[in-house]
């Protein structure tokens, strides 16, 4: 995928950046392009949610829409135009106790660096269900345009009434065979145009009022598989069971933090906390861009706004600590 380098061991940058969504590869085009040859930390999903959707129709710039996979690529090839590099693995250990930071990644390679911007991004969340676990990768899944694929003819449902549901209902309807949306209000949270486009379809069944209690499945031959879910009409009271061949959750995300508790300031829900009109974190020289700080917006164009915002913080701030060391020299 492009330019890639192996970390060497202590290697030093001006900028690593750990998360390669919209925020992070927009970081790394705008720190490319002041010189900083900033080093990406991709990850295991490279290119972060948007390279597990279909249709982008909201980002800016392209009139007919573009690719998930195809814009995060180009964004890509864009930030290695300037001098990004990228290294596909994980970040799991920071110290930001002092400078330069010290960061080691999966393999125990480690790095310094003047500043670092987390754009960790944010993952789907589950309803918490054993059945959840046991039945992922077989029938149950939170990214339809992964997976829809393999129901083919089957009934389906999809659980959630924001955006994302909408999206991975209409979606799934090329696949499937019927798709019933599954929520737990009688109205939904989406947009009116994604919810117009779900309620003419006449593939997909909605199911207001409703929570699954559980997902039934089966273990035979030792392959195991959805054969349907039980719901609870919260309304009535009603319990019932539909015979379905695939789950699909749409039921918002989490924020990607786990890895700066006690270090970086969080919102109870584990959202960064940056300083008001600046991507600036309670420590001094990281800076955190996208989703995993912004818990309202969530767009990919919100998202690469704030990573160039991050940016440019990182520049100005590494342009003040030069200029502090000149003078004390
Ligand atoms: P949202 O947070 O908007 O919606 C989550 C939905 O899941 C809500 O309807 C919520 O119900 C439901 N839900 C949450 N927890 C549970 C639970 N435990 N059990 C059952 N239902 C639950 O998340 P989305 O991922 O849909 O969207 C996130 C953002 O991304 C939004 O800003 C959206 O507009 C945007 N987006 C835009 C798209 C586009 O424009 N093409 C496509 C996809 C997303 P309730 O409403 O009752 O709280």
């Amino acid at each position: 995928m492009g330019t890639s380098i192996n970390g060497a061991a202590s290697e030093h940058c001006k900028v690593i950046i750990i998360g390669s969504g919209p925020a992070g590869l927009t970081a790394a085009l705008y720190s490319g392009r002041a010189n900083l040859n900033p080093l990406i930390f991709e990850g295991h999903q490279p290119g972060g949610q948007l390279t597990i959707t279909t249709e982008v129709e909201n980002y800016p710039g392209f009139e007919h829409g573009i690719q998930g996979p195809e814009l995060m690529d180009v964004m890509r090839k864009q930030a290695y135009r300037f001098g990004a590099k990228s290294i596909f693995r994980n970040i799991t250990e920071v110290d930001f106790s002092s400078r330069p930071f010290k960061l080691t990644d999966e393999e125990n390679k480690k790095y310094t660096a003047d500043t670092v911007i987390v754009s960790t991004g944010a993952s789907a969340k589950w309803l918490g269900l054993e059945s959840e676990k046991i039945y992922m990768g077989y029938g149950v899944s939170s990214c339809a345009t992964c997976d829809g694929f393999f129901f083919r003819g089957m009934k389906v449902v999809v659980v959630g009434g924001g955006d994302t549901a909408m999206e991975e209902a209409n979606y799934l309807t090329r696949h499937a065979s019927e798709v019933i949306l599954i929520h737990r209000r009688d109205e939904f949270r989406a947009s009116k145009i994604m919810q117009d486009r779900v309620k003419s379809n006449p593939k997909v069944t909605l199911m207001m009022n409703c929570v699954v209690e559980e997902i039934l499945g089966k273990d035979e031959d030792n392959k195991k598989s959805v054969v349907g879910v039980r719901v609870k009409n919260v309304v009535t009271g009603e319990v019932k069971t539909i015979p379905v061949s695939g789950f699909f959750t749409a039921i918002g995300h989490e924020p990607n933090s786990k890895l700066f508790k006690g270090i970086l300031d969080m919102d109870e829900n584990g959202y960064l906390i940056t300083k008001k009109s600046t991507c600036e974190t309670n420590i001094e020289g990281v800076f955190a861009c996208g989703d995993v700080q912004d818990n309202y917006y969530k767009q990919a164009i919100t998202a690469a706004g704030t990573g160039c915002m991050a940016a440019i913080d990182a520049e100005r701030y590494l342009e003040v600590k030069e200029y502090e060391e000149s003078i004390k020299n």
